[in-house]
């Protein structure tokens, strides 16, 4: 009999394994013992084996997804301090967690100052787009130009073009950073005008709208890049100073405080 169901045990696993169910071979066991002593029928226990798998298979797809987006450091929106940021619309953020504007196609720009936390939002609202199923890729401005500059003879453009079209949110952090040459502008045009009402698109920047040509060079480009990334666009500015300077000025305060503490102390028992 403890042979019979040793061999058989085996054999469920071996299936298993053919079948591509490595929660419930993992877990099989341990549930049914829970299952006996929950009393729970053989449905029930069923229930609870594919619920682990698909809930398992959740998980590993959306770590995929996050790894494929390549966000050069992870930020969530729990570490973000909405109130060292009062021009970001905390509402309108929220909103945005629930990742409509993917499916209905619309960009957002983040518009402000170095260090005002732009790429942190972006990357918070890419993540969140990562959990729930969607195909991401975060990239530097820059790095997509460069990218596109050293392909663009070669075959391995329309394979680039190809990975581009395919996700549903692409990330270009930094616009405006660096001028892009003349070639640049255009290849960067030509991904932002393929991504329209097709690929939902956030744009960082350091740049107000008036000073998009400097970087784009003509002002033909500027406006049709323009024209293609505010249709149908949410707007957050990152007003202020950088969330870092604010930061070491607080903390010097807080130093200066306890340096001069001690000091009145002195003088007080003196
Ligand atoms: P930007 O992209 O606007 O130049 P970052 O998003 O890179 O700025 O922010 C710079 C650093 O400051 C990052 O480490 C980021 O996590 C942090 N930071 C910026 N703003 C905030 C904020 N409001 N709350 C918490 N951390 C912030
Ligand atoms: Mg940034």
């Amino acid at each position: 009999m403890k042979s019979t169901e040793t061999k058989s045990v085996v054999l469920l696993h071996h299936h298993l394994k053919s079948l591509r169910l490595p929660t419930v071979a993992a877990e099989c066991e341990k549930v049914a013992t829970q299952a006996a002593a929950d009393n729970a029928d053989h449905l029930a226990y069923l229930l609870r084996l594919t619920e682990l798998e698909l809930l398992e298979r959740e998980k590993r797809s959306a770590e995929r997804r996050v790894k494929s987006a390549r966000f050069p450091t992870m930020k969530t929106l729990e570490t973000f301090d909405f109130a060292a940021r009062p021009s970001v619309n905390k509402v309108l953020v929220a909103e945005l967690m629930r990742c409509e504007y993917i499916d209905n196609k619309e960009n957002i720009l983040l518009v402000g100052n170095p260090g005002t936390g732009k790429s942190h939002l972006a990357t918070a609202l890419a993540a969140q787009a990562c959990a729930k199923g969607y195909r991401v890729r975060f990239i530097r401005t820059t790095e997509l130009v460069t990218a596109l500059i050293e392909a663009r003879d070669e075959r391995s453009f329309l394979r680039l073009k190809g990975q581009f079209a395919k996700l549903d949110l692409l990330v270009l952090d930094e616009l405006g950073y660096v001028p892009a040459s003349k070639v640049g502008s255009e290849l960067l045009f030509d991904v932002i005008s393929t991504a329209y009402e097709r690929t939902s698109l956030i744009v960082t920047t350091n740049l107000p709208f008036e000073s998009w040509t400097e970087v784009l060079g003509s002002e033909r480009l500027t406006g049709a890049t323009l024209d293609r990334l505010t249709h149908r666009c949410r707007i957050i500015e990152t007003k202020g100073e950088s969330y870092r300077l604010q930061d070491a000025k607080a903390r010097n305060n807080r130093a200066a405080k306890t340096v001069t503490n001690p000091v009145r102390e002195t003088s007080t028992a003196s």
